[in-house]
């Protein structure tokens, strides 16, 4: 039985893609992650700093309003 000790020799020796998130060996189908567990969890991280832009521009604007109003004593 050599046919598979050639099979062996002619496949270059590469290391397999890892999920980003876990480390795991990745899936094609949810490439470039394992799962989609792990691909929800990478687009919740993105999503989540998404939101947390404008939300703090909307405190800054908040805050210039207030520093703008006139102050008579
Ligand atoms: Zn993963």
């Amino acid at each position: 039985m050599t046919a598979r000790e050639d099979a062996h020799e002619a496949a270059p020796e590469r290391p397999a893609p890892r999920c980003p998130v876990c480390g795991r060996p990745r899936m094609d189908r949810w490439r470039p992650f394992c799962s989609k567990r792990c691909a929800d969890a990478d687009l919740g991280r993105w999503l989540g700093e998404a939101y947390r832009i404008p939300a703090v521009e909307a405190a800054l604007e908040e805050g210039d309003a207030r520093a703008m109003g006139p102050e008579e004593t």
